[in-house]
């Protein structure tokens, strides 16, 4: 079949790989359809892209931020009239549900309005120096080029929430995108050059992580590195940005858990654990990997679980009827392979699902089943382990106090979700859950962009995207201007 090659952009220029090899984007609901050759870059491709984002930004820091704003304006804009296509190229190239990559596509147009509000915001402080006939004021610079390093789940989204701060504040920027869904990435920068963003602001570098994201780290004139993926990788980016001092944000896992108390909203609790659990196919960091159920209701909730999991329909995320799309790859099927036996191993019982769907529509694609674990106890792998796919664990507690230090006695600490009715245990859990995110009555995947996006623990190192990324994309100057014509000593003359 015949498919379109891209090539990387550097400089404004659109340029093959220097290897002048290519890696396939293919459709994980159809082998057979594929999206595209994406280059397959390596440190010179990283080099070239990084001299060019060196260059433009002599010019992009110096236009005023209001004006760089506009083009995110626009650039929302133009996102609307394409969603739906975006949308569908993304189902595409990394499976998820058409309603779900609209979601995602939406997530970029909402990142755009709200980070361009940030163009005549980016606020510093004014405070009273403490000597006389003297102005102090800090400001927020831009860091420089910013090398960014993004997943497969969220495409188009996480793009959004790494370029639009960096770039309303003055970066500019390098991105390495996921090797699965390099074509959203495209989309995205494509929407801000005809936006007007001028030549070598933005650069892609396409490849495979070792290959373009590992030199992109380890370039000195890269001064700042974002990253989200495997906590795995993360360490060795943080690792490798360490040598040379670089500021890194990194955002990883989750082992998401899901609470309910005797006294909730059942059927609201059903509803939320369905679609945290298998919404994006568990491919979500924030996905509920863990039912926590209070024994009271437990055995309802169960049996009620089970049978709409069941229901769910699993195919190709372009039919509209579909409820649960494709893991991204072989290799995610691998995963959730390898965990339902290392569960079934320690003595969990799979109550549906727990293999890879073959034969008849899925033949050419990389489905799995709609997998739920119970008599899970808290120290089992299951319970413990990211996999990152269609895979739930159900864990019973006697006690709310018990229901917490389960749910707090994993490494990762990204979001949580409590149902209930009760007002005063609701606080308590907001209190005492050790995760970035807490949801009462609402599942654990739902993040809206103006709030602060990460968490604590093994999930992250203490940078928040949303609210918090523009921290993370300026760099303080503090600025004194005396103008007292006269030396004046902080410390010194002042003192008494
Ligand atoms: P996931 O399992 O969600 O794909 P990864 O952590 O493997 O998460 O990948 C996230 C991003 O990190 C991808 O863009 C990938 O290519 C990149 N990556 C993988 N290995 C490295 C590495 N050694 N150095 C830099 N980036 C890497």
């Amino acid at each position: 079949m015949t498919y379109p090659t891209y090539h990387n952009l550097i400089g404004g220029e659109w340029v093959p790989a220097a290897s002048g090899k290519t890696l396939l984007n293919l459709n994980p609901a159809d082998d057979a359809d594929v999206v595209g050759a994406f280059p397959s870059s390596h440190a010179e491709d990283v080099a070239n892209a990084v001299a060019a984002a060196k260059k433009a930004f002599a010019s992009w820091r110096l236009v005023p931020a209001p004006k760089r704003a506009e083009i995110l304006v626009r650039a929302g804009s133009i996102l609307q009239e394409r969603k739906e296509q975006y949308a569908r190229d993304m189902t595409r190239e990394m499976g998820k549900v058409l309603a779900e990559t609209r979601g995602d596509v939406q997530e970029a147009i909402d990142e755009a309005f709200y980070v361009a509000g940030e163009g005549r915001r980016l606020f510093g402080v004014t405070t009273p120096s403490e000597l006389q006939n003297k102005f102090a004021m800090s400001v927020r610079m831009p860091v420089g080029v910013v090398g960014m390093i993004t997943p497969w789940n969220f495409p188009m989204a996480i793009p959004s929430w790494k370029l639009f701060p960096a770039l309303v504040s003055g970066n500019t920027c390098v991105i390495k995108p996921a090797e699965d869904t390099p074509l959203s990435t495209y989309n995205l920068v494509q929407t801000l050059i005809d936006a007007g963003l001028p030549p070598g602001v933005v650069n892609i570098v396409a490849g495979l992580g070792p290959d373009a994201g590992a030199p992109l780290v380890e370039h000195p004139d890269v001064r700042a590195i974002s990253f989200t993926g495997s906590s795995e990788i993360g360490s060795l980016v943080g690792q490798r940005a360490a040598a040379s001092f670089k500021p890194v944000s990194l955002e990883m896992g989750g082992k998401n858990a899901q609470i309910v108390l005797n006294d909730a909203n059942l059927d609201l609790a059903l509803n939320g654990a369905l679609w945290g659990a298998f919404g994006t196919t568990g491919q979500r960091c924030t996905a509920t990997s863990r039912i926590l159920l209070q024994k009271g209701i437990a055995a309802e909730f169960t049996k009620e679980f089970i049978a709409r999991a069941k229901a769910l329909k699993v195919g190709n995320g372009l039919d509209e009827s579909v409820e649960v799309g494709p893991q991204v790859n072989e290799a995610q099927i691998a995963t959730s392979t390898k965990y339902v036996e290392i569960a079934v191993k320690e003595g969990a019982e799979v109550l549906t699902g727990g293999r890879a769907l073959t034969g008849g529509g899925y033949a050419n694609g990389t489905f799995f089943e709609p997998t739920v674990f119970g008599g899970v106890t808290p120290k089992m792998r299951i319970a413990r382990e990211e996999v990152f796919g269609p895979v739930v664990s159900l864990i019973e507690f006697d006690t709310f106090e018990q229901a917490i230090e389960i749910a707090n006695s994993i490494e990762y600490g990204l979001s949580t979700a409590l149902y209930t009715k009760d007002v005063n245990r609701a606080f308590t859990a907001i209190r005492d859950l050790e995760a970035g995110i807490t949801y009462i009555n609402a599942p654990t995947i739902g993040a809206e962009v103006h709030l602060p996006f990460g968490g604590v623990k093994q999930t992250g190192n203490g940078h928040r995207e949303g609210l918090g990324a523009i921290d993370f994309f300026t760099t303080w100057k503090s600025v004194y201007v005396d103008y007292s014509d006269r030396l004046q000593r902080a410390q010194i003359d002042n003192a008494e």
